[in-house]
């Protein structure tokens, strides 16, 4: 079997004079195909699927934070009211869909009577922190599973396409990042969001070798964050996603790659009524698996009982070979399934009629 896999490799520097004289002598014949077969083959179609973790963290300046000692909620206010012993409002959600937090019903007189209170007074047991001497935040980490279609194209070293990325973006508890003691972490109010991303991205080949073909690339585009981001409150800019593709040719016309990438994103949440909003990153690491195909310029040979294994002429059109899958290398040095003659093959080598 080794001996086998030995034998399937084909001598590089032979592909790369075969691919030279191919140059060369081209082409006195018309394809097969139609224009419109030719433009599509232009095209790289691919789909990948992979997993991210996204590192949520913001900027809190500007505001205080309030921890009710009863209840489990972590709130904001606008740090302007930090000295006040009740403070006109507090804000929850304040990561996805701020909203906030009043109409009460607290017992402040001595006959412990229900009133209800134009804001949220403060108890000595609650923890009421200014984000001015102290640098607040949390911080989580998102899994992600992202799937993504993408159509390219490769002109010399440069590839340009787009795409579009469903991603399940999988929400975990924030944890304070100071006074880790005192705040408590707190969860968002959904655990799971569906995002999409729509993309354009130009790349450049940075090592090319007979099967192998990296590439250094640049995604940038939009972002929907799905249903629990709200969208009258969330403003953000064009996401980018830096990453490096490592393809393999398992023919022509099928590759299969892996791209690690690293992504930046952020986005300001608006808190209504307060001309306050925060600022939350959303930077992430992916490593995506895929394959690309591409379509066939040539059609397939129409002649009856044709065994040819390579591109070849019948009539003054090119067609390509019936009897070779598309999902294996057709060497160009003489077209067969296997890069090496048959006939050399180890399990073949006692028999007469190798077909
Ligand atoms: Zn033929």
């Amino acid at each position: 079997m080794a001996q086998d896999d030995q034998a399937e490799k084909p001598d590089v520097q032979q592909q790369e004079n075969v691919k030279r004289a191919g140059k060369k002598n081209k082409k006195n014949y018309k394809s097969g195909g139609n224009i419109f077969t030719a433009f599509l083959s232009q095209f790289t179609y691919g789909v990948s699927f992979g997993y991210g973790a996204t590192f949520y963290s913001h900027n809190l300046k500007g505001f205080g934070i309030y921890q009710p000692a009863n209840g489990n909620g972590v709130f904001i206010f606008d740090q302007a009211f930090i000295d006040r012993d009740t403070l006109p409002s507090v804000y929850n959600n304040w990561v996805n869909n701020v909203q906030e937090f009043g109409g009460l019903l607290i017992p402040v007189d001595s006959l412990s009577t229900p009133i209800i209170t134009n804001g949220i007074p403060i108890f000595p047991e609650d923890l009421k922190i200014g984000s001015d001497s102290i640098k607040l935040g949390y911080k989580s980490i998102a899994h992600n599973i992202p799937v993504t279609v993408m159509v390219s194209i490769d002109v010399d070293r440069y590839r340009i396409g787009g795409g579009v990325t469903m991603e399940l973006h999988k929400m975990s508890q924030f944890h304070p990042t100071a006074l880790k003691n005192t705040l408590r972490s707190f969860r968002t109010d959904f655990s799971i969001s569906f995002f999409k991303k729509y993309f354009g991205f130009i790349g450049i080949t940075t090592y090319e070798s007979w099967q192998y073909k990296m590439i250094a690339d640049l995604q940038f585009g939009k972002i929907n964050r799905g249903k629990h981001f709200n969208k009258d409150l969330i403003s953000s800019g064009l996401y980018f996603n830096f990453g490096y593709t490592v393809e393999k040719s398992l023919s022509e016309y099928f590759k299969v790659f892996i791209r690690p990438s690293v992504e930046w994103k952020a986005y300001t949440l608006t808190v209504p009524e307060s001309g306050l909003s925060v600022n939350h990153r959303q930077p992430a690491l992916y490593v995506q698996f895929g394959a690309t195909i591409r379509i066939h310029v040539l059609p397939r040979c129409p002649v009856p009982g044709c065994r040819i294994q390579m591109n070849h002429v019948h009539d003054s059109k090119e067609y390509r070979s019936k009897v070779h899958p598309i999902w294996k290398w057709q060497n160009p040095n003489y077209g067969q399934n296997y890069p090496q003659f048959i006939k050399y093959k180890r399990k073949n080598r006692r028999k007469l009629n190798l077909y």
